[in-house]
């Protein structure tokens, strides 16, 4: 049997909204550089779009965490795979992800990176699927908020396969 991808949001209305969420950040954020730290892979596209978003001075650094292991449902245990290049201490932080789900992912991450010191820290993720959360963590921008499905494209993938669609889908087995 055969997947299907079924639309779910189309690229003109990730532009739209990344647009205004780049606006927030930086009215969240006067005057200081922001350190962007996007988490691999999932994110990259959605790093690559609101970091053009967000006006002045941005930095960028990557993180890489396994939370899946190629299928489409949580193992629950989060491991840092690659890890940042730079330090934060004194910097206004910024953690970019593809989705929210469980909310295990973010609170590891927040943790993790809380001792090293920031000025601040605050999460952006393109969506949120808050009716699966088992812990509650803060997310400060949302992009969509989307039901209790497995989704894939602009960035998210399943086996590394559809990250290249420029739309979100639902993927239906
Ligand atoms: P959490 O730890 O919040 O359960 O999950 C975070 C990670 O799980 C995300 O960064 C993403 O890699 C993966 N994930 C959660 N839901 C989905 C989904 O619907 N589609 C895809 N492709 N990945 C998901």
């Amino acid at each position: 049997m055969s997947a299907t991808l079924r639309p779910l949001i189309p690229a003109e209305r990730i532009a739209a909204r990344i647009a205004e969420m780049g606006q927030q950040i930086r009215a969240d954020h006067p005057d200081c550089s922001i350190t962007v730290i996007g988490v691999l892979k999932g994110s990259f596209l959605f790093l690559a779009d609101l970091v053009r978003a967000i006006p002045g001075d941005v930095r960028v650094e990557f993180l890489g965490v396994a939370s899946y292991h190629g299928g489409t449902s949580s193992s629950g245990a989060v491991q840092i795979t690659q890890d940042l290049r730079a330090s934060i201490e004194g910097h206004a932080c910024l953690i970019v992800e593809d989705i929210v789900d469980t909310g295990l992912t973010m609170d590891y991450l927040l943790r993790t990176l809380q001792v090293r010191g920031p000025a601040s820290i605050r999460v952006a993720s393109l969506l949120d699927k808050p009716s699966n959360r088992e812990i509650d963590v803060p997310v400060d921008y949302v992009g969509f908020t989307i039901p209790d499905e497995f989704v894939v494209g602009y960035g998210l993938d399943l086996g590394e396969l559809y990250r290249n669609l420029p739309y979100v889908a639902v993927y239906e087995p």
